[in-house]
């Protein structure tokens, strides 16, 4: 019997596979991000990735191999040190729960009505959980015993970076349930991080999304390379449009924009960040346009 999958991956290709594994089914016809599949899934899907399938047997084989390769490369290009490694293995088998869940990945899960205690709380992912040498992840995250968390709460908190920040060191290596949640706890309670946190910086875009392309844009001027370029922005498809300048002048900005307008039309509204070029009289006589200014 054949299954036919639909898929599109987050790099949005699209494309048929014709398989009659039914696991591999269910995986690939999620829309699940890569970094959430089992280590060997993921790389099973990148090597999909380079086939366009309309029925093909696979080379499982070569797929597996390759896999191996990957799971190498994962595991080293990891932001932990061997030695941490290497305890982080050693405290999942002194983990009564990463104990047992390494048991459920080796020989298979009990029916979700069996699960006692914290195990519980690893149902919801038991599909991405795996076991690569020796170690039990989650996607490519090295899933964190419980003895350990305070430990690594306090690696990635190290800095005070904030709470993205310290998501963004967490989702490239680490996890557990709750970590989340106890990381902003942690951040909402440090004096340091709530001193450093951002001031809100106003929106580049505008908060009413254009129902059209090219009918509001975003305009400013910028230097790179000792050179004046003037930049172009459709608010609708974010598509740039970059010129150089000769000089910053209205009247040379004008110009430009000019042949910009040519190209793709007049606009309704340009926005600019009210530089002395755009506030000029010559560039509110060219102005056919609304112009607005981000502090209005
Ligand atoms: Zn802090």
């Amino acid at each position: 019997m054949a299954f036919h999958v639909e898929t599109a991956f987050h790099v949005e290709t699209a494309f048929h596979v014709e398989t009659d594994h039914k696991p591999l089914v269910s995986l690939l016809s999620s829309n699940r991000r890569l970094e959430e599949l089992p280590l060997r899934v993921q790389r099973f899907r990148l090597r999909l990735m380079q086939y366009l399938i309309e029925e093909s047997t696979l080379l499982l084989q070569e797929v597996a191999i390759a896999s191996d390769e990957y799971v190498d490369h994962i595991l080293d290009s990891l932001p932990v040190q061997t030695e941490t490694l290497a305890k982080i293995r050693e405290q999942q088998d002194a983990d009564e729960t990463s104990y047992q869940l390494k048991q459920f990945c080796r020989k298979g899960w009990p029916p979700k009505h069996k699960l006692k205690g914290d195990i519980k709380k690893f149902w919801a992912v038991s599909s991405e959980l795996s076991v690569e040498e020796g170690l039990l992840l989650r996607g490519s995250r090295l899933v964190i015993p419980t003895s350990m968390q305070a430990e690594i709460l306090h690696k990635l908190h190290l800095g005070h970076l904030g709470i993205t920040k310290c998501r963004e060191r967490a989702r490239s290596a680490v996890w557990w349930p709750g970590i989340t949640s106890q990381l902003q706890y942690k951040i909402e309670h440090c004096s340091i991080c709530s001193k450093q946190r951002p001031i809100p910086v106003e929106p580049l875009f505008p908060t009413v999304f254009p129902s059209r392309p090219w009918q509001t844009l975003g305009t400013d001027l910028f230097e790179w390379g000792g050179r004046s370029f003037l930049l172009v922005v459709d608010y609708y498809s974010r598509n740039p449009e970059v010129v150089s300048l000769t000089n910053t002048s209205s009247k040379e900005v004008i110009y430009k924009m000019k042949a910009i307008f040519a190209r793709h039309g007049i606009p309704d509204e340009v926005r600019s960040d009210n530089g002395p070029q755009y506030a000029s009289e010559i560039f509110a006589k060219f102005a056919r346009v609304r112009l607005c200014a981000h502090n209005e």
